[in-house]
């Protein structure tokens, strides 16, 4: 059996960053991934902030295909909110490329990347853990690290919580079609993506591209496929949607509402495992990189103690809730509100918020990965909203 200091399961954007950390830092690292292609098959929108990269050690422009400078958000009666428009709020990226950049320079670190091989057992024997993978492979570390997505399996061994609720998101690559690049366009709606919403993300300067997509909550009567069907051929779509050409389906699974406890003896869970997820958007690369960045220190401290246990890895958990927890929080509040929304009230809020003095305010503190921040200054301005969100701003 094969001996290393951290083993990491999920060759996903997190799980990647991770290990070209610890390789960085001379750590003896492998790292599991179940299929035999990085970034394959692609379950993302890509839409991301530039702070992104702040992490990674990869260029930006091998992964941008274009920057959002703003959003067209449409009520389900097809009132039109433009919001943005000054400066870059976020870029588009190929992620496969993303991904594919992030595990190369894990392994240029020298981290051991094992493809093809599903971690099927994972035990704790003599103050270590041991895993088996499909491709035969025996290895045991000190730690273990689940960067192994919504479905962890190093979640359902060793931690005992879950997510609060998962959502089913369906999308696609198209082309011919004529967008303003400049603009994502979101679509809200019962008949759209009842509890979410539903995007057209332009992936090319020409507007030509795109990369749409909606989410269902796991529990809805209808499939994700149903839903994707209706917005093709929507009458608030139908102009964008004419002569669109399919080029590819993207699907896959959110966790959303953080778990409880992201640690235990000898293992750490992060990003989508941990579901470490804006619950606003759906969005897993900044939060998950973001929460993922505070286990360098606690690992160190761990071996420089020789100590594994929870009460030493704990500290992971204390760190990323202070950078991140109360977002998290404060989205799964906004998310059980907009859940219980119906489409008049969606059109009467969309209505509400088209007034020039609002907009000024959305473009001035509207920050896609702390979506939280607006509230404040929102209420300060339209104070009815606070009979809507009555203990949003609890800590
Ligand atoms: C439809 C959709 C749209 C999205 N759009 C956006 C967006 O626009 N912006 C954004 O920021 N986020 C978006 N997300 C979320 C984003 O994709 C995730 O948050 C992000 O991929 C999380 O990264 P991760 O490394 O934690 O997990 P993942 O990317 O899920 O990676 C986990 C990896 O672990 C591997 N794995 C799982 N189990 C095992 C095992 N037992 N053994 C070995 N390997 C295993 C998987 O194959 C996978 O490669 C979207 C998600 C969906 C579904």
């Amino acid at each position: 059996m094969k001996e290393y200091d951290i083993i990491v399961i999920g060759g996903g954007p997190i799980g990647g960053y991770i290990a070209s950390n610890l390789s960085k830092k001379d750590y003896k690292v492998a790292l599991f991934e179940k299929n035999k292609e990085i970034g394959t098959p692609v379950n993302c929108a890509g839409l991301v902030t530039s702070r992104v990269f702040d992490f990674l050690d990869i260029s930006k422009n091998d992964c941008i295909q274009n920057k959002i400078k703003g959003a067209i958000i449409h009520s389900p009666s097809n009132n039109i909110l433009k919001i943005g428009g000054d400066k870059e709020h976020a870029v588009v990226i190929n992620r496969k490329i993303f991904d594919q950049k992030i595990i190369d320079s894990a392994e240029d670190k020298g981290s051991e990347l094992f493809l093809k091989h599903n971690v099927l057992s994972l035990f704790r024997n003599d103050k270590k853990v041991e895993i088996k993978t499909s491709g035969g492979f025996e290895a045991k570390s000190n730690l273990v690290v689940g960067a192994d997505g919504p479905y962890s399996k190093v979640r359902d061994r060793f931690i005992e919580f879950e997510p609060k609720e998962f959502i089913r998101g369906l999308g696609a690559e198209i082309s011919n079609v004529s967008l303003d690049s400049d603009f994502v366009e979101i679509f809200v709606g019962e008949n759209i993506a009842p509890g979410f919403f539903a995007w057209v993300i332009p992936t090319n300067k020409a507007g030509t591209t795109a990369r749409i997509g909606l989410c269902v909550p796991n529990n809805s009567k209808k499939a994700p496929k149903y839903y994707l069907t209706n917005f093709l051929k929507d009458k608030n779509t139908k102009k964008i949607f004419k002569d669109a050409k399919i080029k590819e389906y993207i699907g896959g699974i959110i966790p959303l509402g953080v778990i409880k406890k992201t640690y235990a003896d000898n293992v750490f869970v992060v990003g989508d495992a941990a579901a470490q997820v804006k619950p606003t958007s759906g969005g897993g690369i900044y939060p998950g990189l973001l929460c993922a960045s505070n286990i360098f220190s606690v690992v160190d401290k761990a071996f420089e103690k020789n100590d594994f246990s929870e009460k030493t890895l704990k500290e992971y958990q204390k760190k990323w809730t202070k950078d991140f927890g109360t977002e998290l929080i404060r989205g799964m509040r906004f998310r059980s509100i907009y859940k219980k929304l119906s489409d008049n009230q969606m059109n009467k809020y969309i209505e509400k918020f088209n007034d020039p003095k609002v907009t000024e305010i959305i473009n001035k503190y509207g920050d896609i990965d702390y979506p939280s921040k607006l509230v404040k200054p929102l209420l300060k301005r339209i104070p009815f909203l606070l009979k809507l969100v009555p203990n949003f701003l609890k800590k």
